[in-house]
């Protein structure tokens, strides 16, 4: 049966943060549309808590220039300086037009926008933290995410949701359109474009315990990958320090900004020996391999594999009296700033934040890596920076790459507002200039073909098998410590799993309205692939620089890795290059590390 054809001057892939914001400026001077496979409120973003950085200085001095550099020093050193001074710099305009868009930030008692305290966030010369974090409650991404929706649907952006994307259609090396499979009917749609932009969200689901929703599988990077294009920094992976125990869940670092605390067994403030200035807020990696470090060396919570987080009054005030600051708080304050965080502990621990410390330990968070992008949000082709004509990418999935080797909390929401707007404004000047490029002949061929390989596949190996010893694998192996002997294990059974998905899958529903048997399958793909890679640049990247954190080389090494590692995937095999050099036009020199 063929396709159904649709035709926008501008499609955006993803409905989050990054898709919407893109979505809506372009929509200001093309036809638009937005595809995807969630219903765009459910999408990631939505789940995002503690804050959106941006120096307002509401609240204490701040300057861009300081959050420019906290966000490179934060990336230990590999975020493109350019990038970072575009955050920075755009970040202010952007949160205002959000506050003007009607998003219910808090307040100052003068009506100004709330900030806090966020890891890594600081006053570059008292080093001490500052408040820089701009928050709606524990509920900043959900915000974000309606107000940007309704004025979508303000501006007339057409919507087609529960479409999943399975392919890019190429014109030789142009883009000119993506193939979306409809969820409830099972038909293929074919979208013809003249400019596409990807923001399909992160893949925290390569891992067995992640803070991300079950449907970040990596689908835009795989498509990619298939297609001969190349990822970027994909051997950088956040881990979140303060999961729920067994679980996941992410707690905001938020908690922490508050003025909660983090304690091992002996109810010690352990992060006082490995950061003394900035203890509980030091940057994510450094918080997640102290928690690790604390584990091993046996002061888990009853010899178990977690910590405690307090936010108890008593705790933070007494913390608080200690570092000399008059500020009190109370648990009506704790209710106010935190609620969702303290329903989340009460509903799936049984625990009451503001009675009792919760019990935490890493979580897969966050993709520093992705479509390799330049400021302007255009796909790269090539380390040297040549474009894919056509193809934009914002939001996780992409890599401008700001965050380096290490993403700074509140940086991501501000990363899709800023490069989202980017990408918009650049495509409507791109479709202004061009005409359609012709699709090729038969352009959802192959993955109609696949497609129906997975619907008929009759083998032994189930897609929840497959992906339990992938997410395994990838959390024992490719975690929050790694070694060249673990990475090739990891890279070798990532290899066994994914030929048994290509020869020895076996789903059970044949049908085609919602089979999320058969979707499931076609994302483990995606997971697969983007794992292969993944694994493979970890391998091949052979020091410790912020999450990537080799116990054979425990030192960053400056000479030969202050480059981006580009990645593209053939056949079973990961082609890597490491010419890619760092933009340091903000002249920030590499600083020692925190440990
Ligand atoms: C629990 C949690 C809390 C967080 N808190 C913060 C915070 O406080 N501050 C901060 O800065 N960052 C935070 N982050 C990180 C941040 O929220 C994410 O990085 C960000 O929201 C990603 O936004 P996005 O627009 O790139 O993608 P997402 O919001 O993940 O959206 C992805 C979109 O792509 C669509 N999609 C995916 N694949 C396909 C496909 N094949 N076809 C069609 N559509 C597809 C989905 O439907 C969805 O609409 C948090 C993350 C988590 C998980």
């Amino acid at each position: 049966m063929a396709a159904k054809v649709h035709q926008f001057d501008a499609v955006v892939v993803g409905a989050g943060g990054a898709g919407l914001m893109a979505a809506l400026y372009a929509s200001r001077g093309v036809r638009t549309a937005v595809i995807s496979k969630l219903y765009p409120t459910r999408s990631h973003t939505g789940t995002a808590q503690g804050g959106i950085g941006a120096a307002l200085g509401n609240l204490e001095e701040d300057r861009w220039e300081w959050h420019a550099y906290d966000t490179v020093k934060g990336g230990d050193f590999l975020s493109d300086q350019n990038a970072a001074g575009v955050l920075a710099r755009d970040a202010i305009e952007a949160v205002i037009e959000l506050e003007h868009m009607g998003l219910p930030f808090d307040r100052t008692d003068d009506g100004r926008i709330s900030q806090r305290r966020f890891g890594g966030h600081t006053n570059n010369e008292t080093k001490k933290p500052v408040r820089r974090a701009c928050h709606s409650a524990d509920r900043t991404g959900h915000m974000i995410l309606q107000t940007l929706y309704q004025n979508c649907i303000k501006e007339k952006v057409t919507f087609f949701d529960e479409f999943q994307v399975v392919d890019i259609i190429m014109n030789g090396n142009v883009a000119c359109g993506v193939v979306a499979y409809e969820i409830d009917t099972g038909e293929l749609h074919v979208f013809h474009a003249k400019a596409i932009c990807f923001a399909t969200g992160g893949w925290g689901r390569c891992w067995q315990t992640t803070s991300n929703a079950h449907s970040l599988t990596g689908d835009g990077p795989a498509i990619f990958l298939r297609h001969g294009l190349p990822m970027e920094d994909m051997e950088f992976y956040q881990f979140h320090p303060t999961g729920i125990y067994g679980m996941g869940i992410l707690i905001t670092e938020g908690v922490r900004g508050e003025g909660g605390v983090l304690l091992n067994s002996k109810g010690e403030r352990f992060m006082e020996r490995y950061a003394p200035t900035i203890k509980d807020l030091a940057s994510r990696d450094v918080v997640s391999r102290s928690i690790y470090l604390e584990i091993r060396d046996g002061r888990g919570i009853n010899g178990k594999p977690y910590v405690h987080l307090d936010v108890r009054p008593e705790t933070v005030n007494r913390y608080l009296a200690e570092a000399g600051e008059s500020r009190r708080i109370d648990a009506a304050y704790i209710e106010s700033k935190l609620p969702d965080i303290l329903d989340f502990c009460r509903t799936y621990l049984g625990v009451d934040p503001v009675k009792e410390p919760m019990p935490i330990a890493p979580t897969a968070h966050y993709a520093m890596g992705g479509i390799p992008t330049n400021i302007d949000s255009e796909v790269l082709s090539t380390p040297d920076g040549n474009v894919v004509p056509g193809m934009y990418a914002a939001g996780e999935v992409a890599c401008v790459s700001v965050h380096g080797a290490n993403r700074l909390g509140t940086n991501s929401l501000t990363d899709l507002v800023v490069f989202g707007r980017r990408a918009g404004m650049r495509m409507i000047e791109y479709c202004k200039n061009t005409n359609f490029t012709p699709l090729p002949d038969e352009p959802d061929g192959s993955v109609r073909r696949e497609i129906e390989r997975i619907r008929n596949a009759n083998g032994k190996a189930k897609p929840h098998e497959i992906r339990a010893e992938l997410q395994k694998v990838m959390m024992d192996n490719v975690g929050v410590f790694r070694s060249e002997e673990m990475m090739s294990e990891a890279v070798e059974k990532v290899r066994e799993l994914k030929h048994s998905f290509e020869t020895d899958l076996k789903i059970d529903d044949r049908g085609t309205r919602f089979n999320t048997d058969l979707l499931e399958a076609w994302e483990l793909g995606a997971l697969i692939d983007v794992a292969l890679v993944t694994a493979k640049c970890a391998l091949e990247r052979k020091e410790s620089r912020g999450a990537h954190s080799r116990v054979d080389f425990p030192d960053r090494d400056d000479v030969n890795y202050l480059v981006h590692s580009f990645a593209w995937l053939e056949g079973n095999d990961v082609k890597t290059d490491f010419s890619r050099k760092v933009d340091l036009s903000l002249e920030i020199a590499p600083t020692e590390r925190v440990y």
